[in-house]
């Protein structure tokens, strides 16, 4: 599968080349706009990956020409305080964002999801029991009402959600959710867990965040067993 890189930074951009490149993908850079532009209307990627801060032509410009003419799938990589360029790119025809630094994993995650998206036409929500997470706008609610999550709190729900059934070591959530050095000793998954926890299973009776001791944590409607 072939993507394009548009990032004029060489660390981050050599990263993701030699990243991607071992998972399998076939990887074209471009270190500014104008040239990123040119190569994404001239090759049919599977995936573009757009830094926003670009000489030449900034992400927008690149994002609003490209879709004058073609619907390639667009993860666009903002700063992580800066909401509306998450916002802007999203309303500007990007599919999705991460918000830098980000994890590797969840950029392959990304990828993996758009690229599945673009060519199955795969729905993009997910239920368990009366949860439901739509990836795409990124809302959850819980018997029909709205949970009002932070972006990590979704991200954390998205982790569990996609492989829910499945016991998930805080490890694994930590490389998925934060940043793929993040050090296991720190508490960070729990205390987040707790939150998201006291956001989706709180009011209900019916619980679908589960601790299992020792070794991580599973999202799963017990009630069907
Ligand atoms: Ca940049």
């Amino acid at each position: 599968m072939r993507v394009l890189i548009i990032e004029d930074e060489q660390k981050t951009a050599d990263y993701l080349h030699r990243g991607l490149s071992e998972q399998g993908y076939s990887v074209d850079l471009a270190a500014d706009g104008i040239e990123g532009l040119h190569l994404g209307l001239e090759h049919d990627y599977a995936v573009i990956i757009l830094d926003v801060m670009l000489p030449g032509l900034d992400g927008f410009g690149v994002l609003r020409a490209l879709r004058a003419r073609k619907q390639t799938p667009v993860i666009m990589l903002t700063a992580r305080e800066q909401v509306d360029d998450r916002i802007r790119g999203l309303r500007e025809g990007a599919d999705d964002y991460l918000g830098k630094p980000f994890s590797f994993l969840e950029l392959v995650a990304r990828l993996q999801a758009l690229t599945r998206r673009s060519s199955t036409q795969e729905p993009v929500q997910i239920s368990i029991d009366d949860l439901r997470i739509d990836l795409l706008s990124r809302k959850a609610s819980r018997a029909g009402v709205r949970l009002d999550l932070t972006a990590k709190e979704f991200a954390l729900l998205s982790v569990l959600a996609r492989r829910h059934g499945e016991i998930l070591s805080k490890t694994s959530i930590a490389e998925q959710v934060w940043d793929i050095n993040f050090d296991s000793d720190t508490n960070v998954v729990e205390v987040a867990i707790k939150r998201l926890r006291a956001k989706l299973d709180g009011p209900h009776e019916h619980k679908l965040l589960h601790t299992i001791r020792g070794m991580g944590y599973v999202l799963e409607d017990r009630r069907a067993d």
